[in-house]
């Protein structure tokens, strides 16, 4: 148990859980995303340089990968506290903002939007997939991954003295590399130490799930504080979706807004469309699961915010929300995933 027992740790310091709110529980502030550039087809080459503009928006939002200047979300600092303004504007409290190490976290730019528009701001620790590890975290230890971790949530990461309030996102690949597998047992020792959250990035195939819980139970995580995220693109299938939801992590849907024709990263899976998200939600709670669902946006690339025609941190809120009563989701329940659930993770044990 450590002095942060009780409380939830924002780049401000810890705080009351009850002082959250409404939380968006997978987000990205600033962040970089040319690790996962995806070239485009030759005839698209000359639109994948071009700026940002009406006329090759919609290529963009179908190619989001496939264009350099799309994938620095951390040029767009004065757009995105705009927008935590106008999502607090619309009932949001907090945002989990879980960069890691590999696609440029930023602490003193997470202060500065705490500071400026005083929704609280969760960072996070440790690495994002393999591809981006350094061959220094590649060459480490076990016990020195363990180390960085409880580091960087008890006395700062990347040389200030800001510090993480969870772990992850953890990045995981398809299959999963060896140092992968290292940082998910750190992940789990840090955890079982600290008491803290930890949320995880799967590979794309529906078997990664599975296998990342598996691995961190043997090295002794609490799986209770443990988030799966992307749900949405790893478990398309029902019967999976609820075997997996018995093993007692949260579920988290967090690409709400992304309705992709293709998807760049893995062609075999057709992204679903928020409509079908909210149905997996719904089924979700109809099967019990009501207190283990999170929900969010994960953006990540520019043209996800308003300010590019995007739809914004505030969507959930403003347009899903409404959808959700519509469809029958009860406003207790909606209560439990986006302010609840959020707050009973985030809580240090
Ligand atoms: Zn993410």
């Amino acid at each position: 148990m450590s002095s942060l027992s009780g409380k939830v740790q924002t780049v401000l310091g810890p705080i009351e859980p009850s002082k959250l709110g409404r939380t968006l529980t997978h987000e990205h502030l600033a962040m970089t995303f040319d690790c996962c550039y995806y070239p485009p087809a030759l005839c698209y080459e000359a639109t994948s340089r071009e700026p940002i503009m009406m006329k090759n928006l919609f290529w963009i939002q179908k190619n989001p990968y496939s264009h350099k200047e799309n994938l620095r979300l951390n040029q767009e600092m004065e757009a995105v506290r705009e927008e935590l303004l106008y999502f607090k504007a619309k009932g949001g409290g907090a945002v989990v903002e879980n960069t890691t190490v590999g696609i440029s976290r930023d602490m003193k730019a997470l202060r500065w939007f705490a500071e400026e528009t005083g929704i609280h701001i969760i960072a996070g620790a440790g690495f994002y997939v393999e591809a981006t590890h350094s061959p220094e975290t590649r060459a480490m230890s076990v016990e020195q991954l363990t180390d960085v971790l409880v580091n960087e949530i008890l006395h700062g990461a990347d040389g200030t003295s800001i510090k993480c309030g969870v772990i992850g996102e953890i990045g995981c690949s398809w299959p999963l590399a060896e140092s992968e597998r290292k940082v998910l047992q750190a992940t789990a020792h840090a955890q079982a130490q600290l008491g803290c959250p930890v949320i995880i990035h799967p590979g794309r195939n529906a078997s990664a799930p599975f296998q990342i819980i598996r691995v961190l139970q043997e090295a002794g995580v609490d799986i209770s504080k443990t988030v799966m995220s992307h749900i949405d693109r790893t478990l398309l299938d029902k019967t999976e979706l609820l075997e997996f939801a018995q093993l007692g992590c949260y579920l988290e849907y967090d690409l709400f807004g992304t309705e992709l024709l293709h998807y760049q990263f893995n062609p075999d899976i057709d992204m679903p469309d928020d409509n079908k998200r909210i149905r997996r939600v719904h089924l979700l709670v109809d099967e019990g699961y009501e207190d283990r669902i999170l929900m969010a946006h994960d953006i990540h690339t520019k043209h996800r915010l308003m300010k590019y025609g995007g739809h914004g941190y505030s969507h959930i809120l403003t347009n899903i929300v409404p959808k959700m009563l519509l469809r029958g989701i009860t406003e207790n329940a909606i209560d439990k995933i986006l302010i609840e659930n959020p707050k009973q993770w985030l809580t240090f044990k």
